[in-house]
């Protein structure tokens, strides 16, 4: 079992329901298509490469509506991964101010929720709408988790059952 999610610990206190991932805010809008765009401020990548497969012909994310842009000017949501640190809070508050409305922020991965390994500049809790556990978060997570902010409960509760069955 990972060490970084920090979700066994004690001082660790989800909110929301009891899943890997959780969706605290978002407007009450199904999306039949949804546009991210990741920002990925470092740490050891992996996040990243997790993102990124969700894309493969393995996973084919794009099959069920979601898309990864290159500008957040067309983004539905911002996908946070790695360490904040202070150098990256510009970037982040260019790209939000950026994105049209509704827009969501994503925290993907330990370092983005807790602050990851080195436990510093976690993402301000209240700036982000959905969170996802994990380092990193598996594929299957990570799309259970887009889907449920899509507001696609059916498709959501699907993946999470292929998580658990593959976790
Ligand atoms: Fe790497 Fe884990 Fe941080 Fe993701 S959460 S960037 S996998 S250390």
């Amino acid at each position: 079992k990972c060490i970084f999610c920090r979700r066994c610990l004690p001082d660790y206190k989800p909110t929301g329901d009891q899943r890997i991932f959780t969706i605290k805010k978002t407007e009450d809008t199904f999306r039949r298509s949804f546009h991210v765009f990741p920002i990925d401020s470092g740490a050891c990548g992996a996040c990243n490469m997790e993102f990124l497969s969700i894309f493969s012909p393995q996973y084919d994310a794009n099959r069920l509506g979601i898309f990864m842009v290159n500008t957040p000017r067309y983004a539905d949501a911002l996908i946070v991964m790695g360490v904040m640190t202070p150098g990256m809070k510009e970037a982040l508050d260019r790209a939000y101010e950026a994105m049209p409305e509704p827009k969501l922020v994503i925290a993907m991965g330990a370092c983005a929720v807790t602050g990851g390994i080195m436990g510093e500049n976690p993402l301000d809790r209240e700036k982000y709408n959905v969170e996802i556990a994990g380092c990193p978060p598996s594929p299957y997570t990570l799309i259970a988790a887009l889907n449920a902010a899509m507001k696609d409960k059916r498709k959501a509760d699907y993946f999470e059952s292929k998580r658990q069955e593959v976790h």
